[in-house]
């Protein structure tokens, strides 16, 4: 295993040549088979409201896309979603939306977390944007177990240009606060910005490794057309395969996190499943969208977003399949972080 390994480690197996890719896939599928058997775990994932105050670059629902239809569903809605999770083998709900900061709304979140603990057996992740460390803490009060909030990119000057309500660093402060309260923290990047090099990718690997996340979600850069960066390609668009690699030497570079194959994969990657293939080169965690039918088509990050004509029954049912078809099965019990080393900072 590379833990540990230096960024001129992770540097070099992102540029093995195309005819080695298969071997470094057996090793991160091996990596992934030795750190968190076979089981994978589901992540009942609920975009519970489109309504966002920023205008990051890259994504659909800022707040200038005037074109949106905002929506934002009600605390026994979600529950009715929620109860639902465990027949499924989905023993997470993922709490997502944009980034709206508010006293009244944060107060509702933190309410609806309580009575998710209290009335359904599930974890709870939230991952609503950056916040002040005394509404982490209250949330924390309130039972959430994880948050996921990714840096998309460890380039400061990049991510100040992408982001024009937000710095790095103070990216950086949220997770801190964070894993300080106690909560199991996930973050990641995108692949694929604007002038992305394999040093740029590298280094977005190693700060994952550095920042001892539990849990890392990296997804595919796709161009939304109604954001300024519209008609801006990929930039591993003549490499699409490197998306691949990047897991792997991500499974390889930190071995003990949990990487979801998430749902853009599908959209870069239809057939075969770009999910599919993520499960089998190092990621082991599934995401399936439970957010109802009807809102579907107005949670649109990027275009051509899978399952949006489908329903939350829908994807349980196909996630099954598809985990089966790989040779896994759905993990039991809640899915939290594996332990973190020894003498490890809290
Ligand atoms: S990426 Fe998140 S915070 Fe940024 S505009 Fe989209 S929903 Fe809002």
């Amino acid at each position: 295993m590379l833990t540990g390994a230096s960024t001129t480690d992770i540097l070099t197996l992102l540029r093995t040549p195309p005819g080695e890719r298969p071997a470094l896939y057996a090793r991160a599928d091996a990596c992934r088979r030795a750190a968190h058997g076979d089981g994978v775990p589901l992540r009942g994932i609920v975009e519970f409201s489109n309504i966002c105050a920023n205008d990051c670059l890259y994504c659909g629902i800022r707040a200038a896309n005037a074109g949106v239809h905002r929506y934002r569903m009600s605390a026994e809605e979600i529950l009715a979603v929620a109860r639902r999770l465990p027949e499924s083998g989905q023993n997470t709900i993922v709490l997502q939306s944009g980034e709206a900061p508010s006293p009244a709304g944060d107060a509702r979140l933190g309410r609806l977390i309580a009575r998710l603990k209290a009335e359904t057996p599930l974890a709870v992740t939230v991952s609503v944007g950056n916040r002040p460390r005394a509404t982490y803490a209250a949330w924390r009060a309130a039972g959430m177990d994880r948050y996921l909030l990714r840096f998309e990119t460890s380039d400061a000057a990049l991510f100040a240009r992408l982001h024009p309500a937000c710095t790095l660093a103070e990216r950086l402060r949220c997770l801190a606060d964070l894993r300080d309260l106690g909560v199991q923290v996930g973050s990641g990047f995108m692949i694929g910005l604007p002038g992305e090099t394999h040093a740029r990718l590298a280094a977005n690997i190693a700060l994952c490794r550095d920042l001892d996340l539990d849990m890392v979600g990296i997804g595919p850069f796709i161009a939304h057309p109604a954001t300024p960066l519209a008609g801006v390609p990929n930039a591993w668009a003549a490499d699409p395969e490197m998306h691949f690699v990047a897991i792997a030497v991500l499974r390889l570079a930190h071995p003990r996190a949990h990487i979801p194959a998430t749902t853009a994969f599908d959209a870069l990657f239809p057939d075969p499943s770009g999910r599919d293939l993520a499960l089998v080169r190092g990621a082991n965690v599934f995401m399936p969208s439970a957010t109802p039918g009807r809102y579907r088509g107005d949670y649109l990050l990027y275009p051509d977003k899978p399952c949006v004509d489908e329903d939350a029954g829908m994807c349980a049912f196909c996630t099954a399949g598809r985990i089966v078809r790989l040779g896994r099965s759905i993990a039991e019990g809640p899915g939290h972080a594996l332990s973190r080393a020894p003498g490890a900072a809290p």
